[in-house]
């Protein structure tokens, strides 16, 4: 079926995905379309008054992927290109991550085209609250639960969290995760996807007997999980190199000083006019010479005219389909690059939202070290899953994943039948 609605560079994308992962697991015809194509889309236009007494109005989608196996779950994107047809590739992907992670969830997505930088923090609340006023019909703890994306953060999960709970008349932290610790939000959750990267990073590192603490990184995008793989990195002994922001790079062979980095970027909201280095761009950050080269920032900016120049050894995919399906292919050709899958090399995050979710649920709640070593046997168990599907099936670690996570949906659609 070729999708009307969706339609879109970033969903053809995933389309594509799909299908290699579905020929290489021989999946049956008649289960293909209805694993692959989202199962609900909402879009909301959401109208709020600025502070100069303006009225706009704002988009807003929330697309539920696949309700096979649980509540669906993901994160809200605010951005300026936000649409729909990206907003359905994130959420394909997050049923798959879900699935390949071993987490009772179908994925979900949404977004809203705006730049929250344009915004003051007033308008921004109105608007987050707007967005979920919007969407209590369509969500619940048990039905869909969001939390943050690019653009959106901890204050927004809380404003959300509000909006819902004075609906319902009582408390219901487990409606988003991703919160604020003050109102049920878990011990990990802010650093988890950074956190993740670099632990996974450090393991391929390893397995490439390349020394942790002789080796360096480049890091597009320096927002929650750009900033957190940092710092992980730098508390590993991996030198961090490079770093950006939508406002431009910064290179430094002597090292980036991360602790100030993270300080400058918390105090002005960007990296921009920060003195740690020399000027670059972010087109220039991906072919930096570096043995971990993280894009953390949008899709699709490693592509056919840059793959083949990277000179990393390790692409640790930290934002959700950074590389472009003509750049995979190019980037299977050489074994000089392992590529570690977006839907496996962040999937920190999501399982920390889980954490958060059953903690929230349960109204109990566990230490910061509890979070991570549960989050490091997950990580590690996937590692070998993945890297003996790649062995059976003779594929790419993209494919490995993707074809795991995919065949997990799969059999749960094919046992519960027509509906879900
Ligand atoms: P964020 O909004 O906190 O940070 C995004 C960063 O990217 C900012 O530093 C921003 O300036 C930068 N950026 C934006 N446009 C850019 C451009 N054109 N060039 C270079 N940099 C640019 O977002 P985030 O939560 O850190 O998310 C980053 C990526 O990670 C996204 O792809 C997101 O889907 C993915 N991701 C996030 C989580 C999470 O827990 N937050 C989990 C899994 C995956």
């Amino acid at each position: 079926m070729q999708s009307s609605i969706y339609n879109s560079e970033v969903y053809q994308m995933a389309c594509t995905q799909f299908n290699r992962a579905a020929n290489l697991l021989n999946m049956e015809e008649r289960l293909r379309e209805r694993v692959k194509v989202p199962k609900r889309c909402m879009a909301v236009s959401c109208p709020i008054e600025l502070d100069n007494g303006k009225v706009v109005l704002y988009e807003g989608f929330r697309v539920q992927h696949h309700l096979a196996m649980g509540p669906t779950k993901g994160g809200l994107r605010f951005h300026p290109k936000v649409d729909l047809g990206e907003v359905a590739a994130l959420a394909m992907w997050m049923s798959w991550k879900c699935a390949l992670v071993g987490l009772p969830y179908g994925g979900a997505k949404g977004g809203i085209a705006v730049d929250p930088h344009s915004l003051s923090a007033n308008e921004l609340e109105h608007l987050a609250r707007r967005y979920m006023q919007e969407m209590i019909p369509f969500v619940g703890p048990n039905t869909d639960v969001m939390a943050p994306d690019m653009g959106t953060n901890e204050q927004i999960m809380a404003w959300m969290m509000d909006t819902y709970s004075n609906h319902v008349g009582s408390s219901v932290p487990a409606i988003v995760t991703g919160k604020p610790l003050a109102l049920g939000g878990s011990e990990g959750r802010r650093e988890a996807t950074g956190h993740g990267v670099a632990y996974i990073a450090k393991s391929y590192l390893e397995d490439l007997k390349i020394p942790v603490r002789q080796a360096t990184a480049v890091i597009q995008g320096f927002g929650n999980v750009g900033s957190e793989a940092a710092v992980a990195l730098d508390r590993f002994g991996v030198e961090v190199i490079a770093i950006s922001d939508v406002t431009g790079g910064y290179f430094n062979s002597n090292g980036i000083d991360v602790k100030s980095a993270v300080r400058y970027a918390g105090k002005h909201r960007s990296l921009k006019g920060w003195r740690g280095g020399e000027s670059i761009t972010n087109e220039e950050i991906l072919l930096i010479s570096c043995d971990v080269l993280i894009p953390a920032a949008l899709e699709r900016v490693i592509d056919k005219t840059n793959a083949e120049k990277i000179q990393c050894r390790i692409l640790a995919e930290a934002a959700n389909g950074p590389t472009t399906n003509e750049a995979d292919v190019l980037l299977a050709r050489r074994d000089d690059v392992t590529t570690i899958p977006d839907i496996f090399c962040n999937s920190g995050g999501v399982i920390v939202s889980y954490f958060e979710w059953v903690q929230d649920l349960q109204s109990t709640f566990w230490s910061r070290e509890e979070v991570l070593d549960r989050l490091h046997s997950i990580l590690d168990r996937t590692r070998e899953q993945v890297e003996a599907q790649k062995k059976a099936l003779n594929c790419t670690r993209r494919e490995a994943a993707l074809s795991l996570g995919i065949h997990r949906v799969a059999e749960a659609k094919r046992l519960r039948g027509l509906f879900p």
